[in-house]
């Protein structure tokens, strides 16, 4: 069989992407490996959302060349493709910069790689067109063998592109206009993944409670509904959803969190900045106090819940006063967790071509003080939970022998002792420590409904 290695960058929904690439290519012959040695189909999935990122893979472009090149002097032919966000930004500049690259696919794009590649034999290809047909429609289903080596947690995209244009993303300009899949097409989808073994669907999407999908009723389906559905496959215990936007948080929505035990009770709802002047300016379309009540509604409907945030330091303009709103709102709210970024200018989105451009040093000092207390807050929620008892998904073998690791409800990482291979099993365990990134629990005697998968 012929290999490749794919490489995945960015957020998960190019994690699903990779391995949709990986279930078209398994169909072309093409068994996958985890080192680009060997391989003779080398498969970067790239992320454009910060210009760091977009460094990254003109550095590991640069390592894949000489890779090629020593395969090349043995007899091996190696192709590189460069898939994901950056090709759709970059398009033919990839190969001006990198002519080592075969071929440049975008992710609207990918479910012709087999017709690409071939064409990619005698010349080099670029496909960046965001076409109107449902990529998602041509895609093999993923073989069960593939499903069980991935695990028992999975992603599914059910959404993709954006609508919203803030002013510092890419997104709508990389990933095209906001799309639904059928719900037909999620159903069959997340029915196959529980056949083999997936217990924690986590459904995802650029935006995915803006999901508005045709039902097979020919009415349009919101993120809710479709939960309620996929709540009644068998075997599927745990249901996700990431990422969300604060003005798609519907009344459904909320109320899934109270009426589907399913419904894990962790919920990521970036709000970026704290300042109601900065979250006009990046065009977020809500106020912080607005994101402050439905934060409060979603308490109501489950009063466990535990929330994370997206921020970024530094949008233009910013000021001390405004960046300590952001520091008052995180207090205030007390994130589980939450990623924070300094504001990088992206090329074509409008807050690029602003002029008060917030000086590296500035940016520095506030991104180290919103981590400090982004930090503390996830350790003071991580330390409440010693002496609680809490459902743990086992998803893999831990990092010693005898170790299980898996995931609370709440989606920290919680590790068992145990002398029997558990993975796929819900497990009512007792949390004795924390470490800086785990949990470690005592699992508590066998009771029938944890065993059966009852959700928390
Ligand atoms: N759709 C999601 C939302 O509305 O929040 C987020 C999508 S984006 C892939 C993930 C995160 O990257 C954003 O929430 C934002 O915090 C960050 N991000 C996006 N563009 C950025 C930029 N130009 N500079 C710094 N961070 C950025
Ligand atoms: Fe980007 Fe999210 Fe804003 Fe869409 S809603 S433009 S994906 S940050």
């Amino acid at each position: 069989m012929k290999k490749v290695h794919i490489k995945s960058f960015g957020c998960q929904m190019n994690v699903y992407d990779g391995q949709r690439m990986a279930d078209i290519l398994g169909e072309q012959g093409f068994e996958e490996t985890a080192s680009p040695e060997g391989a003779d189909l080398i498969l970067l999935n790239t992320c454009h959302i910060r210009e760091r990122a977009v460094q990254k893979v003109y550095t590991e472009l640069g390592k894949l060349r000489d890779i090629k090149n020593a395969q090349k002097a043995e007899g091996q032919e190696t192709r590189i493709v460069v898939a994901g966000c950056v090709a759709q930004a970059e398009g033919a500049e990839i190969q001006r910069r990198q002519p080592a690259v075969d071929l440049v696919v975008g992710p609207q794009a990918y479910h012709r790689l087999p017709e690409l590649l071939a064409e990619a034999a005698s010349k080099r290809v670029v496909d960046t067109d965001l076409p109107i047909e449902d990529k998602f429609g041509f895609l093999p289903a993923p073989r069960p063998q593939a499903i069980r080596a991935r695990g028992v947690s999975a992603f599914v995209t059910v959404q993709e592109g954006c609508d919203k244009f803030c002013a510092f993303c890419v997104v709508p300009y990389t990933r095209g206009a906001e799309f639904s899949r059928p719900v037909a097409q999620v159903l069959a989808e997340v029915e196959r993944l529980a056949e083999s073994g997936v217990r924690d669907v986590t459904l995802i999407g650029q935006n995915v409670n803006a999901y508005h999908g045709e039902g097979p009723d020919g009415s349009v389906w919101s993120l809710a509904r479709l939960m309620h559905r996929v709540a009644e496959v068998p075997g599927i215990a745990r249901i996700r959803y990431t990422t969300s936007h604060p003005r798609d948080m519907d009344d459904g929505l909320v109320a899934a969190h109270r009426d589907l035990p399913q419904v894990m009770p962790f919920l990521h709802l970036p709000v970026q900045a704290g300042s109601d002047r900065i979250l006009a300016a990046m065009n977020r379309k809500h106020t912080a106090d607005e994101y402050r009540r439905l934060i409060d509604r979603i308490r109501q409907a489950r009063p466990d819940i535990a929330l994370s945030s997206d921020f970024i330091v530094g949008f233009p303009g910013e000021t001390d006063a405004e960046f300590e709103d952001t520091i008052r709102l995180v207090d205030e709210i007390g994130f589980a967790s939450s990623y924070s970024f300094k504001y990088s200018p992206r090329p074509g989105t409008p807050a690029a071509d602003l002029r008060a451009q917030v000086p590296r040093e500035i940016m520095d000092e506030r991104l180290y003080r919103l981590q400090e207390r982004i930090e503390h807050h996830r350790q003071a929620f991580n330390t409440a939970m010693i002496g609680r008892e809490v459902e743990v998904l086992l998803e893999r073998a831990g990092r010693y022998p005898g170790q299980l690791a898996g995931k609370s409800p709440y989606l920290q990482a919680v590790q068992i002792e145990s002398e029997t291979n558990r993975i796929g099993e819900i497990v009512r365990v007792v949390i004795e420590r924390t470490s800086t990134n785990s949990l470690f629990g005592r699992p508590l005697p066998h009771q029938d409904g944890a065993r059966k998968g009852m959700a928390a």
